[in-house]
């Protein structure tokens, strides 16, 4: 039996500062008794602090963070397993619910599936921390320049470890499509972590035209959840002129929606401008009308070797369509399953990818620039 038996520690609130200069996650307020570093273990319900010595630090979270539900868990050191600390903080978490969802915090409910906001209390110390469940946005971004990457740029040189070249931070962020959106959304939500969740990307050297390329930019933390989106969009367009936008209107996204569009295997439309080493054939319209319906086998290409694992994929090439400028271009105009890799479908890759285009021509063709004019898919939030 310890000292502390039976005694419930004293609740008295410790001040810890200005919400505003604590960290996430940090225990809004800590009892005098557990701050002096008292010992409390084996718990039993009557050992539970108080609902009134919680309530007015729960409250203080309320204040700080926009939630429409909540769920309040309590962890007991050393109640055992899962269900008898469940069962053991059952009497606090009901008297709390009960005053917080009928008398104090009108219109905010208790949800045990999926809460905004979770309020962990300590038992053994009456520690209160919240956490939010993350704000997740949807919507399409079109990338209009080829000097941009969509989402981060992995560094190679050192792995991803962070080093000096990128400051150490293992990537290169700087300029992409998912920081000039993701940051201003992170910057509304007064969120902590931003990710830029892309149905796919493109390559940093080609442009996302058309009605765009679904996304999700999910926000870690959030202390606000209904944001202007409109104004937002707006906003957002105006500062990455030239450079990206968000097209169409963002909508409410989930957890799930991000699996499905990180899924999506939607065909993709492509234009690239191509050109030849030798004068095109006079046939070449229809040679290159004839890759219609072929089935593509791609080898993994030469250029993304060092990055994934060598196999054969097949892809379909649904359309393919040629409109000639002069003896030694023509625009190509072609639409091919997700992951079909364009630029080799043009060159063939030193026979990697056949059949390609300089095959059906007999001239070795390259592309000198590409757009993704679109994407075929429908992201969840559009139906
Ligand atoms: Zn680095």
């Amino acid at each position: 039996m310890g000292p502390d038996e039976g005694h419930r520690p004293e609740l008295r609130v410790r001040d810890v500062g200005p919400a505003r200069h604590r960290r996430r996650g940090d225990p809004v307020a800590v009892p005098e008794a557990a701050a002096r570093g008292g010992r409390v273990s084996m718990m039993r319900p009557e050992q539970l602090p108080a609902p009134e010595d919680v309530l007015p630090r729960i409250l203080a979270i309320g204040e700080e963070y926009e939630f429409a539900s909540f769920l309040i868990g309590v962890r007991m050191e050393g109640a055992g397993s899962h269900e008898e600390c469940s069962r053991a903080g059952r009497p606090l978490k009901e008297a709390l619910g009960a005053m917080l969802e009928r008398r104090l915090w009108p219109g905010r409910t208790v949800d045990f599936r999926r809460p905004e906001l979770q309020i962990h209390i300590d038992a053994a110390t009456g520690a209160v921390a919240a956490v939010p469940a993350p704000l997740f946005i949807g919507g399409r971004y079109v990338k209009l320049a080829r000097t941009i990457s969509s989402t981060h740029w992995h560094h190679f040189g050192c792995g991803g470890r962070g080093c000096p070249v990128c400051s150490f931070r293992g990537h290169f962020a700087e300029g992409s499509v998912g920081e000039l959106i993701g940051r201003p959304l992170q910057a509304a939500a007064d969120g902590g972590k931003y990710y830029f969740h892309g149905a796919g990307r493109e390559d940093i050297d080609v442009r996302m035209l058309g009605t765009g390329r679904p996304f999700i930019v999910e926000i870690a933390a959030p202390r606000r959840r209904s944001l202007p989106y409109e104004r937002l969009a707006a906003e957002i367009n105006a500062a990455a002129r030239n450079l990206a936008a968000v097209a169409g209107p963002l909508r409410p996204a989930t957890a799930a929606m991000v699996t499905a569009i990180k899924e999506a295997a939607g065909e993709k439309t492509y234009l690239a401008t191509v050109t030849a080493a030798r004068p095109l054939p006079a046939d070449a319209a229809a040679r290159v009308g004839a890759l219609t319906g072929a089935v593509v086998a791609q080898e993994t290409p030469h250029r993304v070797r060092h990055r994934r694992a060598e196999l054969v994929r097949t892809r379909a090439i649904a359309e393919s369509f040629a409109t000639v400028l002069d003896a030694r271009s023509f625009i190509w105009q072609v639409r091919a399953g997700a992951g079909t890799y364009i630029k080799e479908l043009a060159s063939g890759d030193g026979g990697r990818t056949r059949p390609s285009l300089t095959e059906a021509l007999g001239v070795p063709v390259v592309i000198a620039d590409l757009d993704v004019a679109a994407v075929h898919y429908r992201a969840p939030w559009e139906y």
